[in-house]
């Protein structure tokens, strides 16, 4: 299991669909001020948090193109999907008091900061948590890749990918075998080998080649972020 205060910092993942709550579109308050309160308990810890926010609970990409818009356009729909993601959550986090920046991979100086990786690491240092929105920048990655991208570039220790509904990776899918078992530990080959999913394959050979580790747990249990950091509670932890 993993030490307590074991990282000082680390990249938090969440899906788009992780501030949804129980809408089927958007933005939901009081989930994402549920989650914001997740992410000050770790920071009450000391530990330096970066986090990439999904935006499918806006658009993705590859819906609009299979309806009939040019990918890229569609992608970098989806991209600002993720710019909307990272405000809301700049918002909740700075009304319970924990200072942000939202650093986008796509210019809009009014909105947020472009992303200048010293002085993102700056931020860090300073304990502010930097939201990467905007994903890559780049239309055909997601925002899993961005995760694994960013989680490098500010020498995080390790990827925490926070789940609704699920507390880490399975042999198979757990709604529809009710004998799926969970991985306490998995290594990136047998993930890529055995199609488990965990994030998309370009990401995970991402984090693979250089050695960033992923923790897979559940955010549906409060406290349980920080929970995880302490060791407590379960989740799978993916490693080379
Ligand atoms: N996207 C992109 N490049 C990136 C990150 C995201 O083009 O580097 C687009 C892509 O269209 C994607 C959408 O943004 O579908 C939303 O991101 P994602 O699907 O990763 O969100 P999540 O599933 O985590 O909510």
């Amino acid at each position: 299991s993993i030490q307590p205060a074991a990282f000082q910092r680390i990249m938090l993942k969440i899906s788009g669909e992780a501030l949804m709550g129980p809408e089927g579109y958007g933005l939901h308050p009081p989930t994402v001020e549920r989650i914001a309160r997740e992410v000050q308990a770790v920071h009450a810890l000391g530990v330096e948090i970066c986090m990439v926010i999904g935006g499918g609970n806006v658009f993705r990409g590859l819906a609009g193109s299979a309806q009939g818009m040019e990918r890229t356009t569609a992608d970098y729909m989806g991209m600002l999907a993720t710019v909307m993601n990272a405000l809301a959550m700049q918002s909740a986090l700075e009304g319970l008091g924990v200072f942000t920046r939202v650093i986008s991979a796509i210019r809009m100086d009014e909105v947020a900061e472009p992303y200048i990786r010293r002085r993102a690491v700056r931020h860090l240092e300073k304990k502010r948590v930097c939201i990467f929105a905007a994903g890559t920048g780049n239309p055909y990655f997601t925002t899993d890749t961005a995760a694994a991208l960013r989680a490098n570039e500010m020498a995080c220790e390790a990827i925490l990918m926070g789940k609704n509904g699920t507390d880490g990776v399975y042999d198979k899918d757990p709604r529809a075998h009710a004998d799926a078992v969970r991985f306490d530990e998995v290594t990136f080959d047998e993930v890529l080998s055995k199609n488990l999913k965990v994030m998309d394959a370009s990401a995970i050979a991402l984090a693979r080649d250089n050695n960033m580790p992923l923790i897979v747990f559940s955010l549906d249990e409060p406290g349980g972020f920080r929970g995880i950091l302490e060791g407590k509670g379960t989740c799978t932890r993916i490693h080379a």
